[in-house]
């Protein structure tokens, strides 16, 4: 039982790191790369299961965060999107 709180708390912890990360990228691009390591880091220690809609958010490769339109390119074709990193040129294709 105490397990599934503590998850829920670093989940919550991620979900913020994740939130400000998109926000501070257009004043300071560094500080919101380093928000989404330390959310990646901990998505990892912690074995997290984030929505589909946060995961999406992480660069798997190099750690950033991903926006659409700023550092990740987002296409839809043959019933999946597309997520490609600006930074690394890696993909990540989900299904619709
Ligand atoms: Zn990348």
């Amino acid at each position: 039982m105490a397990d599934a709180k503590i998850k829920a708390k670093f989940k919550r912890d991620v979900e913020n790191l994740l939130d400000m990360a998109q926000k501070t990228y257009t004043k300071d691009p560094k500080l919101a790369d380093r928000y989404s390591y330390i959310a990646y880091r901990i998505i990892l220690s912690k074995k997290l299961k984030l929505d589909r809609d946060k995961k999406v958010l992480i660069c798997k490769k190099c750690t950033k965060i991903l926006i659409p339109g700023k550092t990740a390119s987002v296409r839809v074709s043959g019933g999946f999107v597309t997520y490609k990193c600006l930074n690394c040129s890696s993909v990540r294709r989900l299904r619709i």
